[in-house]
């Protein structure tokens, strides 16, 4: 949804005005033992993007990587604060445009 002059309203909308350029490798790497003890899971709630689901079937964390917003949130806001986090390598990652 937009409002009247077109600005974006939401996170939603927002998420249309970025470009994403992939890498070959993941630059988020959390750590599977602490995402197997962690009972809340926040990183799936918080993260704007997405980026984080729990495979209940395969009990990990799924991370989707390639969406990242690089806002740095989930290094902080990961319950052991144990996710690895760099930028991604140069060129890759993601661009966010004007209007
Ligand atoms: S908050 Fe951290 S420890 Fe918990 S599931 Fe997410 S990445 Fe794993
Ligand atoms: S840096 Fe932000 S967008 Fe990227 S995975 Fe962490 S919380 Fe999600």
């Amino acid at each position: 949804m937009s409002n009247i002059k077109g600005v974006p309203q939401n996170v939603e909308d927002k998420l249309f005005s970025v470009k994403y350029k992939p890498c070959e490798k993941s630059h988020l790497q959390p750590t599977p033992s602490d995402c197997a003890r962690c009972k809340t899971k926040p990183c799936t709630t918080f993260c704007p993007a997405k980026v984080y689901v729990w495979d209940e079937e395969g009990n990990q964390l799924l991370v989707g990587y390639e969406n990242c917003l690089e806002c740095g949130a989930c290094r902080i806001g990961c319950t052991y604060q144990s996710i690895k986090w760099e930028y991604p390598e140069g060129g890759c990652g993601v661009t966010f445009k004007n209007g």
